[in-house]
């Protein structure tokens, strides 16, 4: 039942971009916002795709997290085909509105929020190199929105056959209010003008144009798209019928980056984090209870378990080592594309790699795209294969001598130049 939410869109191209890489939808029960990334119109592409087949996937299957598998799939498959859009990518937040609840599926940077009466909380995590500075604890969160590298992206769809993606379900009061936008709206202003905004303008399309106004107001210089929907105060429904279904825990928006999007309600581990968890689903959390539930057996059936794990171990270990011996990946050390033996990780705290060799190429050098394919670590089959990974990249980095003495050619500037 969907029907009673009203919702507000807007989506405008900003001051400074010349054209617009956002994509949005509104039409119940699915909400999205996508923002593209890519030379030329790529990015433009990717975000349109990523939704076209977002809303079939999901009327097909009516899997939320499988819609944006398979939306990352064929952004995927399109850029590996059509060598003009090699590169192309793509953030996407996706809610699916039901009665009582919703399902909030993301990857990338944009963001969903919630208002509920006087508080805003954030339901996403950006998926940036910025973020997780700050979760270390290594930058300030109140740095983190106005960082200049806050747009790069350690996930997105559209950058390799398979994307992690974040799925939760929330609960949904009468009276709610949930925000999906792009970064150019959160890049430009602060979450207390963007809740002041949602608590005043009541009219879900109004606090949307006005959100978009405020955002090109304040320099517009990104895309900025803003999807409002609210949740009707008379839909009292079967909300909180039940404690075991109180899922909600917004993150409040002065201290959001420093937690999970969602706060897991002890005793309902699993529940909610859909998406990491191998597509567990309910059956994941009655097997790791039963991992950590002591075994009430004899002593000798534990001692023969444990001699069982040691050989297992041992011949695990050996595989390992040559596993790890025989691996390599580009990846980033202090800055600079390095060459790794390993795996990219650690298990146990443990590194799973050695520096093999640093580069003098600086990973800012490098597009979007292959830093965020840098900071997921390239797989190299050998360690010649690595170095021929590392020349790809250093090929395509132009240098940027002193200024060139002769202007450059009009018609070849994707980035653009501010507008008039
Ligand atoms: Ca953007």
């Amino acid at each position: 039942m969907t029907a009673s939410f009203r919702w507000g869109a807007s989506s405008e191209v900003g001051l400074v971009r010349q054209i617009n890489e956002d994509s949005k939808w509104h039409d119940p029960p699915i909400f999205a916002v996508a923002d593209g990334m890519g030379g030329h119109s790529a990015g433009d592409v990717a975000s349109a795709l990523a939704i076209e087949v977002l809303v079939d996937e999901f009327e097909r299957s009516d899997s939320l997290d499988g819609a944006v598998r398979a939306a990352n799939k064929a952004i995927y498959r399109k850029a590996q085909s059509n060598p003009e859009l090699a590169g192309m990518g793509t953030t996407i937040t996706a809610l699916y509105a039901n009665e009582g609840s919703a399902q909030i599926a993301h990857v990338g940077d944009s963001r969903a929020y919630l208002l509920r009466g006087d508080d805003l909380g954030r339901l996403t995590q950006d998926h940036t190199v910025v973020n997780r500075l700050v979760q270390q604890g290594r930058l300030m969160k109140e740095d983190a929105d106005r960082h200049p590298q806050r747009s790069y992206l350690e996930r997105a769809l559209g950058v390799d056959s398979e994307v992690e993606v974040d799925v939760h379900v929330i609960e949904l009061q009468p009276g709610d209010r949930v925000l999906l936008c792009s970064d150019g709206l959160f890049g430009m202003i602060e979450d207390e003008l963007i809740q002041q905004i949602l608590q005043t303008e009541h009219d879900p399309q109004r606090a949307a144009d006005r959100l978009s106004e405020e955002a090109i107001h304040a320099g517009g210089n990104d895309n900025v798209t803003t999807v409002v929907v609210d949740v009707p105060a008379a839909a009292t429904g079967s909300l909180g019928s039940s404690a075991a279904t109180t899922r909600h825990s917004a993150v409040p928006a002065g201290g959001q980056l420093d937690t999970g999007p969602i706060r897991e309600p002890p005793g309902e581990r699993g529940t909610l984090r859909a998406a990491n968890a191998p597509r567990a689903g309910p059956d994941s959390s009655h097997r790791s209870d039963a991992k950590n539930t002591p075994p009430r057996r004899g002593k000798s059936k534990i001692i023969l378990t444990l001699a069982v794990l040691v050989l297992l171990a041992g011949g695990a270990l050996f595989a390992t080592q040559m596993w790890l011996s025989n691996s390599w990946f580009v990846g980033s050390l202090d800055g600079r594309v390095t060459i790794f033996k390993g795996v990219q990780g650690n298990l146990a705290g443990f590194d799973l790699s050695d520096v093999e060799r640093e580069t003098d190429l600086a990973s800012d050098d490098l597009s979007e795209v292959d830093r965020i394919r840098l900071e997921r670590g390239i797989p190299a089959s050998s360690s010649s294969d690595a170095n021929r990974v590392v020349a790809g990249l250093e090929a395509k980095v132009t240098p940027s001598p002193s200024p060139s003495p002769e202007p450059a050619p009009p018609a070849s500037d994707p980035a653009g130049s501010p507008a008039p």
